[in-house]
């Protein structure tokens, strides 16, 4: 057994998992330093996988590039991370939303906000990318207490004695943890492991209803079939694409990198699933016909990858992210895993690294037990909040008269209560110049606080067109109904008269 504290020595720090968040968390533990200048932690990176610096990732369900939004770009600008990141990454101005297809010749364009109140813009990357930008950060740190260790898995946790038993080549060691973090994705081990010791936690994970596929696609092809011009904003950085087709069988999700190519997500929604198709020339008409030219393009990547089973994308919660009396917690998708329909996943992780941060910071880096305690009442009711958000935008996606019928609700809602009297704080909380779509992507709020305003703009929505209708039907009563019938104060209408006439 490897034991690695003494009461002198920085704390023992155990991270599961070096995606994106693992590595965040890792870096910014392993810069904490007492007054002295001395680290704080020394902090154990465990990953299953190889390293991303040897062996790329890119033909698995990992291979998409990522967009980070405020939220995201927040947590890595106060890690010291955002020069890193810019570098390595593609900034990114605008979405291009094509509504019913790959009609990417008349999309929508949306403008992403300049990072709130800093000036920076969304930066895309592939997760591999993103996870070597940190490991390169990481050699700079001149203390090394960083180790991370790949092809190591986590399997058996020892929460009694605070050990864990990392798996690596067949050989098995156990390591003692002051502090346990699970950053393992949507399938946690730990946060199976701490459901079987506490009763009481209640987790579960489910397939959000989309299979996916992802296949890189050189800019070279856009420019080939004459799309580069509508794919990139007037400053010639491409834009994000995002389209479902209008059968609602599929969502296609466009994001580049630095290199301008792009990775092409295409996600059977169910009950649509890639195995429905059992050859390959009717899934190519299916993508073909859902995405004209996206899909044509896509095809010639996808065709050596038809028969290579997609990966599912999945959401996960749980009742509470730590386990009571050790120090022990989850964090990421390991704690929250998201529908991606806002495309929050990581930045809400990343969200949880600063939270974590600022919790140490108030415990001057003492009482885990109480961080952890802390960092669950905190973060369980955000990240709920953000779930519902993203299946509510998702289940809008896949129905369309609601979705009409929401746009309608807003731009009323916007229009009217723009031009009301009224004071400019009542203003701002009714329309708040803006949709909480926006405001998931470009602000920093609380998710409950945008789930509250959600639900706010859908009974202003209410209210609003009732009253038109109402106004309609008494606009319908004074100029359509005979002259007699709209007579109320003639002696001949009755009150019965008049619904009769309204109602059969
Ligand atoms: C199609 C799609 C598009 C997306 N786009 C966006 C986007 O634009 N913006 C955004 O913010 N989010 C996006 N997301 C979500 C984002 O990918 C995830 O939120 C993010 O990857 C979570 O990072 P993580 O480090 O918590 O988990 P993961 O990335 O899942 O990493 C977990 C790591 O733990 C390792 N591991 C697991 N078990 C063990 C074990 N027992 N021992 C050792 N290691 C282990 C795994 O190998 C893995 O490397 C998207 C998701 C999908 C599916």
């Amino acid at each position: 057994m490897t034991n690695m504290t003494k009461s002198s020595e920085p704390k023992n720090v155990v991270i599961i998992g070096a995606g994106p968040v693992g590595l965040v968390i890792a870096w910014t533990l392993a810069r904490r330093k007492d007054l002295q200048g001395n680290p704080l932690y020394n902090v154990h990176v465990f990953e299953r996988r190889p390293d991303p610096r040897t062996t790329r990732h890119a033909d698995e369900a990992y291979s998409f590039n990522i967009m980070l939004s405020s939220r995201g770009i927040k947590t890595i600008r106060e890690a010291g991370l955002l020069d890193s990141f810019v570098r390595e990454g593609a900034a990114c101005k605008q979405l291009l939303f094509c509504i019913g297809g790959d009609d990417v010749k008349n999309g929508l364009f949306w403008e992403f906000d300049p990072v709130f109140g800093t000036g920076d813009h969304y930066i895309a990357m592939s997760r591999d990318t993103m996870m070597c930008t940190v490991l390169e950060e990481m050699e700079t740190i001149s203390e090394k207490n960083i180790h991370v260790l790949f092809n190591a898995s986590c399997n058996l946790f020892d929460f009694e004695n605070a050990n864990i038993h990392v798996a690596t080549n067949g050989v098995e060691k156990v390591y003692h943890y002051d502090l346990l973090i699970g950053a393992d994705g949507a399938r946690s081990r730990l946060r199976d492991a701490m459901c079987k010791h506490d009763y009481s936690i209640k987790a579960s994970w489910e397939h959000v209803g989309m299979s996916g596929k992802t296949v890189r696609v050189s800019y070279k092809e856009l420019q080939k079939a004459g799309l580069w011009e509508h794919v990139v904003d007037k400053e010639g950085l491409p834009r994000a694409i995002f389209s479902f087709s209008a059968d609602h069988s599929m969502s296609f999700i466009g994001t580049p990198d630095k290199s301008k190519d792009y990775t092409f997500t295409f996600a059977m929604n169910m009950p649509m699933k890639w195995d429905s198709f059992t050859d390959k020339e009717a899934l190519r008409s299916h993508i073909i016909a859902c995405y004209p030219r996206l899909g044509e393009i896509a095809w010639k990547y996808l065709e050596p990858i038809w028969d290579r089973p997609a990966y599912r994308v999945l959401s996960a919660k749980s009742s509470q992210f730590h386990l009571d009396g050790h120090n022990v917690m989850l964090i990421g998708d390991a704690a929250h895993a998201l529908p991606p329909t806002y495309g929050q996943g990581l930045n809400t992780s990343f969200e949880d690294v600063t939270v974590l941060n600022r919790l140490l910071d108030s415990y001057n880096d003492t009482k885990f037990d109480d961080v952890v305690t802390e960092f669950s009442k905190l973060r369980k009711p955000n990240a709920d909040a953000i779930s519902d958000l993203s299946y509510d935008m998702y289940g809008l996606f896949q129905n369309e008269p609601l979705a009409i019928l929401q746009f309608v609700m807003d731009m009323t809602r916007h229009c009217i209560v723009s031009y009301l009297p009224i004071p400019e704080e009542w203003r701002r909380t009714m329309v708040v110049e803006d949709f909480v779509g926006t405001y998931v992507a470009h602000h920093t709020v609380d998710f409950q606080q945008l789930q509250k305003m959600q639900q706010r703009h859908f009974k202003i929505g209410c209210i609003i067109l009732l009253m038109l209708l109402a106004a309609l039907i008494s606009i319908m009563v004074k100029y359509l109904l005979p002259p007699q019938m709209t007579s109320w104060d003639s002696e001949h209408v009755s009150v019965y008269n008049v619904s009769k006439a309204l109602y059969f």
